[in-house]
């Protein structure tokens, strides 16, 4: 066994059960994609289009492409015919296009929305108001090719642990008000997509269900 599939499969085996890993492969050879898989590896995330499309191409056909990044709607047609989750849907406009090139694909994509609670300046993301405000809108309703599945957020890029705590647990508070006002219903809204190498173990304790590893599986970028 290869260095590589030596600390996926330890990462793996401490995971709770009900956590899934998302193995985020951006800017790694094929080859490194390819010992993850032959290791038991199916789910891998990816954040740039282009290198995805030639991944994809390349790879076995039973992997799970997450896109993991920021995402601009005039890309969204390339992807839209396999990627099988969206993490950070942060506007609209993007869900918007999500669900017209789903429908062109005669498909369902399930997405996540980006929730921005960390105290850096981002672009990305929606705040906690305006993802009230959104939901309370309802144009959401209409999109019957875009399937809601949950919140996906990064915490501050800090030493923190408490304000990381803190945050994620903004996030899994969202998650719960949010699935009981507008999912109850569904089954389907129950992902909660926080925590990277160096705080998905805080993440996982707050309520995380899918972490989001690079670093600690494929080593530096
Ligand atoms: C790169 C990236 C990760 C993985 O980060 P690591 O620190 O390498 O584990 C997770 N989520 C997103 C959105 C990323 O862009």
């Amino acid at each position: 066994m290869t260095e590589l599939q030596n600390r996926l499969i330890q990462i793996r085996r401490e995971l709770p059960p009900e956590v899934h890993l998302v193995a985020v492969s951006k800017f790694q050879p094929v080859s490194a994609l390819q010992e993850a898989y032959d290791a038991g590896q199916r789910i891998f995330g990816e954040s740039r289009v282009q290198e995805l499309q030639q991944k994809h191409e390349i790879l076995p056909t039973d992997i799970e492409w997450h896109f993991i990044g920021h995402l601009q709607a005039n890309k969204v047609k390339y992807i839209a015919p396999y990627i099988s989750l969206i993490h950070a849907v942060d506007s609209v406009k993007l869900l918007t296009e999500i669900d017209r090139q789903a429908q062109k694909n005669n498909r369902v994509i399930s997405c996540l929305f980006q929730i921005h609670i960390a105290q850096e300046e981002t672009k990305y993301g929606f705040s906690i108001e305006e993802f009230r405000d959104f939901l309370e809108k309802g144009a959401w309703r209409g999109m019957s090719n875009v399937r809601f599945c949950g919140i996906m957020c990064m915490a501050t890029f800090t030493d923190d642990r408490e304000q990381i705590r803190k945050e994620f647990r903004t996030a899994r508070d969202l998650f719960e008000e949010t699935r009981e006002r507008y999912f109850k219903e569904s089954k389907d809204f129950s992902q909660c997509s926080w925590g990277m190498t160096d705080d998905y173990p805080i993440a996982i304790e707050e309520g995380s269900n899918l972490v989001r590893i690079g670093t600690k599986i494929f080593g530096s970028r």
